[in-house]
């Protein structure tokens, strides 16, 4: 994908987002597959924005296809780029899919495994890329945008969890911390995820 850099922050409720637990959610997941569809967003004033997906579960990846009007001159520009899939095993079975963000932040691949990316520039990256982080008196988490910072917020708890496990087990079962990611990652997100896509996603 293209070499992009972005630094200033953003509010998460104007952005598109698309999840490991959406697109499991409509099949996009399954093993030995490749499929294609679409994502519309419909904003509360009506307007749609909409991309095309392409999910390869053989090659592992995202293809992702639009075209944007600039806001300043009006001019098309297509899109159309791959974010790589990875996998991981569930302790208990069964393989769970994160995105592999592939922007470049002012130089810089960032490679981070995420569940979810977002789109506040030209392309869709990891919350990290676009710097999406919330002061302590935003995250009272009411409303539908109040559950969009929960879930950065929890996919944030998730991944710090991940990044500092050592082991996975002890004595044949799985320790405190891989219980409590497992928690994490079993219950809220999707719980979350659930809820977004009754507000905002329309599958096609
Ligand atoms: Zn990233």
């Amino acid at each position: 994908m293209g070499r992009y850099s972005y630094s200033s922050k953003s509010e998460a409720d104007s952005l598109k987002s698309v999840s490991v637990y959406w697109l499991n959610k409509y099949k996009y997941l399954e093993p030995g597959y490749t499929k294609s569809g679409g994502i519309v967003w419909t904003r509360s004033n009506g307007s749609k924005n909409d991309i095309r997906i392409c999910v390869s579960i053989p090659d592992l990846y995202v293809q992702f296809k639009y075209i944007q009007t600039d806001r300043e001159t009006g001019e098309k520009k297509d899109f159309d780029y791959k974010i790589p899939l990875i996998t991981s095993v569930c302790h208990f079975g069964g393989i769970r899919y994160w995105f592999k963000c592939s922007m470049y932040k002012s130089g810089k691949f960032c490679g981070r495994r995420v569940a979810t990316v977002y789109k506040d520039g030209d392309y869709f990256a990891c919350r990290h890329c676009y710097d999406l982080t919330y002061s302590s008196k935003k995250e009272n988490y009411k409303g539908f945008f109040g559950m969009l910072t929960k879930l950065i917020y929890e996919e944030k708890r998730m991944e710090a969890i991940r990044d500092s496990l050592k082991r996975k087990t002890y004595a044949g079962r799985p320790t405190k911390k891989v219980r409590r990611f497992l928690r994490l990652a079993s219950h809220h997100p999707e719980k979350v995820h659930e809820l977004i896509d009754q507000n905002i996603y329309r599958a096609r």
